[in-house]
């Protein structure tokens, strides 16, 4: 699976907005957006105003990055959303919130989506009693996802326990102590705390 290996807090500076893929660290003074909000490189305290064409770039590689997607995987979500019924940039928030990964960072089984990612592809869940290794199933209303028992007891998923501080969408419900989550509603658009404008991923795709 092929996966950005580069510095994450990069990829923030290059958006110029918190992604969020560093855990804990994004919500303290340690941020690298917080000491130095301007692009990475040579010219990037220069200022430049985007085109509607760069704009639209922007907005469909921050979300990408948000939720950690390679191109193919994204211009595939949204092909799906496009065929939807519905609005299409909320039909792709709505794929995007409901991938297995995503699930288990929202219900704070893991410290960042890219930690969700490894967990999951690592076997420690079971999705409604079965092995769920794959990050991108797509969870929906009444699936319970549950920390193996196994796994229960490693320091790892100690350590999340302990620290577990996450408040879970509306959408989600978490039982620390048995590490289990289950979905009783739908992603909903309120809850996703990155600043997005998804019309513009759906004009650049419309091209
Ligand atoms: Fe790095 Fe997190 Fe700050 Fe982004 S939000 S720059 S990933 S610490």
């Amino acid at each position: 699976m092929a996966r950005y290996t580069g510095s994450v807090c990069r990829l923030c500076r290059r958006e110029k907005t918190k992604l969020y893929l560093k855990g804990d660290r994004c919500y303290t003074d340690k941020c690298a957006l917080s000491r130095r909000n301007y692009e990475p490189g040579q010219h990037g305290q220069s200022r430049k105003k985007l085109s509607n064409h760069a704009t639209q770039l922007r907005e469909k590689q921050k979300v990408k990055r948000y939720y950690g997607l390679l191109e193919n995987k994204f211009r595939n979500y949204f092909e799906i959303a496009d065929n939807m019924r519905g609005v299409t940039g909320e039909n792709l928030l709505k794929i995007l919130e409901s991938r297995l990964d995503n699930v288990v960072y929202r219900l704070g089984l893991a410290n960042s989506r890219a930690e969700a990612r490894q967990l999951v592809v690592h076997g420690h869940f079971m999705l409604n009693g079965h092995k769920a290794d794959i990050p991108s199933m797509q969870i929906s209303k009444g699936d319970v996802i549950e920390v193996k028992n196994k796994s229960k007891n490693s320091e790892k998923f100690k350590s999340i326990a302990e620290n577990h501080k996450t408040t879970v969408p509306q959408w989600l419900e978490v039982d620390v102590e048995k590490m289990t989550g289950r979905i009783v509603g739908e992603p909903v658009r309120e809850d996703i705390e990155l600043p997005i404008e998804e019309h513009l991923i759906v004009e650049w795709y419309s091209k």
